[in-house]
């Protein structure tokens, strides 16, 4: 199964993606992820993309799509995969379709998460991650046990750079201009399903109910 996790930033995405990922034993490939890792080990393509992140606008499209197209090559995608924040705009959806083409695969289904504005931008500001193993919390109504320490490894908890409130908002604006297209772009295709992402969890357990129908059929 292919799948893509589409929305703004700060709805959940990634702790539902990895929610899925061990329900469904299938890989979850995250770009910011990806691009984050690069920063931090301080390689070139870090360097590149360090201050377009820390602005909140997209990367370049080929950069992104050379990540990509290297990453689903790999043995472990071989069933399937989940993405978290790709595609960003209709040029990335258009660019996937070529390579899963290629591939002889397609994507089953995409998940637009549904939020209001206004709790996007409370997400965000007091979201914090784990350095160590990526986990996310926050610290209005997720927080960890212990001040700054993740629950599950021990690691330190920090907040992203992008996610400081000046950048917050232009964030949202690249979302709208760029990514919110992607909504229709997918309905059209009669790929598209809008979950509830007032919690993680319910959206992780309505994705869920649809992919058992899914996998059924
Ligand atoms: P995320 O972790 O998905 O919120 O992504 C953090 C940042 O990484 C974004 O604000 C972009 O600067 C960059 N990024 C992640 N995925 C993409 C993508 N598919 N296309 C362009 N830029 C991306």
């Amino acid at each position: 199964m292919r799948l893509i996790l589409l929305g703004p930033p700060g709805v959940g995405k990634g702790t539902v993606a990895k929610k899925l990922q061990e329900e469904f034993k299938l890989p979850v490939i995250s770009t910011g992820v990806i691009l984050r890792e690069e920063i931090s080990k301080k390689t070139k393509l870090g360097q590149k993309v360090k201050e377009i992140m820390g602005r909140g606008d997209l990367v370049p499209d080929n950069i992104i799509l050379e990540i990509i197209k290297e990453r689903i090559k790999r043995k472990d995608c071989e069933s399937g995969y989940i993405f978290d924040g790709f595609p960003r705009n209709v040029e990335q959806a258009k660019s996937l379709e070529k390579v899963n083409k290629e591939l002889n695969e397609h994507i089953n289904c995409v998940f637009y998460f549904e939020l209001p504005f206004n709790q996007i931008i409370d997400r965000l500001t007091s979201r914090r991650v784990c350095k160590r193993c990526g986990t996310n919390y926050n610290l209005s109504f997720n927080p960890p046990k212990k001040d700054n320490v993740c629950d599950l490894c021990g690691g330190e908890l920090y907040q992203r750079e992008d996610d400081k409130e000046e950048t917050i908002k232009n964030r949202l604006q690249v979302f709208i201009k760029q990514t919110l297209p992607l909504k229709k772009y997918y309905q059209e295709k009669k790929l598209l399903a809008i979950v509830n992402a007032n919690t993680s969890r319910e959206a992780f357990l309505e994705i869920k109910n649809i992919l058992k129908k899914e996998l059924q059929k």
